[in-house]
């Protein structure tokens, strides 16, 4: 196989026997063009522009000029335009096909809020302009506060965290706070995470200096709640609990469970990853929480981009209200004001501290209002149902042939372990892997922890039946193929894509981050 000098492969996967051997003299596979990194298009001592060099001026920058060259490849626009659009090709994306990552809710993101989020009086603003002039956007923040704090019923919003897991570290830094403040922070150092959970969340209790104890599931897939009343004391600083669950199961015990912690002195920070099975269903106030992160990238369709930007508002109950981190909004009479600075707080709330620069992210926030106000109050909640039933439709269309790991019917992601796979010589990887050659991205798999071979399935609601039972049929021939013997579709997939089976522990655990020439 071809490699760059960084030991990358650079040809496609034609050259190995497995994918029919077909190569090309190119390396390009048909119009899917083959593409080298930047630094093996372009040379470092190339120049992209061809500006005539300008009249010499007296430099002011004091002797500070570089003099060794730059290290960047020198690329003319066609050239730097083409290596982008190739890479795109590349890409999976929710606008090419079903993305079926368990608890990542990958759902259409409507056009309506792109046009929105692009309006010059939303997309030109700058965070440094006066707050006189930008009303509107703050208007739009307050309004955005105000339908998620309608939908979860509790008592204020933090809106600058970036992502989930910002927005769990929001939460647990008012919890921390609100326990210093009772003089307790020192005895209570610990927090209640099932082990099923998202790993951000013990990362963020142990950032946040708490130390983890876990909460095993009982055997069907939920809190063991015997086990909960044995760990419950007085050093409990709180509970994390996902609901519904990473198992895609409502913890039916969750009213109790909130008792539980509340009456031993604790916070309960809820993750609220999967709300868009229980929006506009049940009210996250009746479930006992004080805290809960909102990815508007999942339940809000605003687009996950690559890892970023999203946005995790955090919505308090009173007893955590005032804790909420600057910048915060107020309103009065005078208009909306974005209180930035310890100084001019007022009234009882005392903020633990600043997240970020700014306010958050506005252009998630403007597609997230733009999604709820043309969705209405009954709309998102027909998304719930509609996420719940086509979860439900695959469980029901895959059961017999694929393995659920639970009995009964799921919330809006449908859970499989490997058991199908057992005697097969195929493991959850392979299925993963032979997906991609059928023109899907594989579901979540060996997550969550608690079920072998795990295979979390999440359709989303704004998948047709059509789509559904095109993914359906391709799962279930998959499953017949495995267990008829054919381990060569498996064990050597993806044969079709671009680049074969990664070494993705070595690319983990020894990234090459620089550039090496040859
Ligand atoms: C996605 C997710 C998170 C983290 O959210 P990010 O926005 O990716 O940081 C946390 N918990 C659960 C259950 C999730 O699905």
């Amino acid at each position: 196989m071809a490699m760059n000098p960084i030991g990358r492969p650079t040809s496609p996967n034609t050259d190995d026997g497995a994918g029919g051997g077909f190569e090309t003299f190119s390396g390009s596979q048909g119009l899917m063009q083959q593409e080298p990194l930047l630094n093996e298009v372009g040379a470092l001592d190339k120049c992209g522009v061809d500006f005539a060099s300008g009249p010499a001026a007296r430099s002011r920058l004091g002797g500070m000029e570089r003099t060794a060259q730059i290290g960047l490849p020198g690329l003319s626009e066609p050239e730097a335009l083409r290596h982008y659009v190739r890479l795109s090709q590349r890409n999976y994306a929710i606008d090419l096909g079903l993305y079926p990552l368990g608890s990542c809710t990958m759902k259409h993101n409507p056009r309506l809020n792109e046009k929105l989020a692009r309006l010059p009086g939303f997309g030109d603003l700058h965070p440094l302009q006066p707050q006189s002039t930008t009303q509107g956007a703050l208007a739009l923040m307050g309004e955005l506060s105000r339908w998620l704090c309608a939908i979860t019923g509790m008592d204020a919003v933090a809106l600058s965290p970036k992502a989930g897991a910002h927005g769990e570290w929001c939460g647990m830094m008012c919890i921390r706070a609100a326990l210093e403040d009772r003089g307790e922070l020192e005895t209570r150092r610990r927090v209640l995470v099932p082990e099923s959970a998202h790993g951000t969340n013990p990362a963020t209790a142990a950032d946040c200096g708490f130390t983890i104890d876990e909460l095993p599931a009982d055997a069907t897939g939920r809190v063991d709640m015997a086990v909960l009343r044995e760990k419950i004391g007085p050093d409990v600083a709180g509970i994390m609990l996902t609901n519904p669950n990473t198992c895609g199961l409502f913890e039916r015990d969750i009213r109790e469970i909130a008792d539980l912690i509340h009456e031993a002195g604790g916070y309960f920070y809820c993750d609220g990853a999967n709300l868009n099975a229980i929006m506009g269903k049940t009210r996250v106030r009746d479930l006992g929480v004080d805290a809960m992160h909102i990815n508007l990238h999942k339940t809000f369709s605003t687009p996950h981009g690559g890892g970023g930007p999203g946005a995790g508002p955090v919505v308090l109950s009173e007893r955590l209200s005032q804790y909420a981190p600057l910048p915060y909004l107020t309103s009065d009479e005078d208009g909306w004001k974005l209180i930035e600075n310890q100084e001019d707080v007022e009234g009882d709330a005392k903020p633990f501290g600043r997240m970020c620069a700014f306010h958050g992210q506005m252009g998630m926030f403007v597609r997230a209002l733009g999604y709820m106000m043309s969705h209405g109050a009954d709309g998102l909640r027909q998304v719930s149902e509609d996420a719940v039933l086509n979860a439900n439709y695959l469980l029901a269309r895959l059961q017999d042939e694929m393995s659920p790991a639970y009995e009964g019917v799921c919330m809006h992601e449908a859970l499989f372990d490997d058991v199908f796979l057992k005697g097969t010589g195929v493991t959850t990887l392979d299925f993963a892997k032979a997906m991609i050659d059928e023109g899907y991205h594989p579901m979540t798999m060996y997550f969550p922890l608690v079920v072998h071979g795990a295979m979390l399935i999440e359709p989303t609601e704004t998948e047709s039946i059509e789509s559904l039972d095109r993914f359906a049929d391709t799962l279930l021939s998959l499953a017949k193929a495995a267990k008829d013997g054919e381990v060569e579709r498996f064990s050597q997939a993806p044969v079709l894509a671009p680049l074969r089976r990664l070494d993705e522990t070595r690319a983990a655990r020894s990234p090459v981050l620089r550039w090496q020439s040859a």
